[in-house]
């Protein structure tokens, strides 16, 4: 767990590190979001699946999972405070992907953490390099 929020803070464009660790803002509401440098959770900072797991395997959802290869895949991942990511865990465990609003409101945030997509830093490439679907990252040459 600790490792995917540090990876998810890596290729999170609008999170900045330093000797305490990582700070971004909420996906939904630019709430101040955090991690220690050791990858632990601020209080109130959580990690969001943007698709739901739940909706992964379903037919009605296709379209929004056919691009990961798993629900933690880092660009369905995102850091998002409790308070919004409990409010749409909700909403859509109640919806579900058959609903064509639910399935809007998942599409337009997985276009919110794409435009906030960076290429994780050489220092995690090694860990991404097992994870295919999000190893998009030109290999470094080697001197
Ligand atoms: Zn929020």
């Amino acid at each position: 767990m600790r490792q995917l929020l540090l990876n998810v803070a890596a290729t999170d464009a609008l999170a900045c590190v330093d000797e305490h660790g990582w700070r971004s803002r909420c996906l939904h509401c630019r709430t101040a979001v955090g991690l220690s440098i050791t990858g632990e959770p601020w209080p109130g900072t959580t990690l969001e699946h943007i698709v739901p797991r739940a909706w992964f395997g379903k037919t009605s959802a296709r379209a929004l999972t056919t691009a990961f290869a798993s629900p933690d895949d880092l660009r369905n991942l995102a850091l998002a405070c409790a308070r919004c990511n409990h409010g749409k865990g909700r909403r859509s465990d109640v919806d579900g992907p058959s609903n064509s609003r639910a399935r809007e409101v998942v599409a337009a945030l997985l276009a919110a953490r794409a435009m906030r997509w960076r290429d994780p830093p050489a220092l995690i490439s090694a860990s991404l390099a097992a994870r295919p679907a999000a190893a998009q990252t030109s290999p470094k040459k080697r001197r």
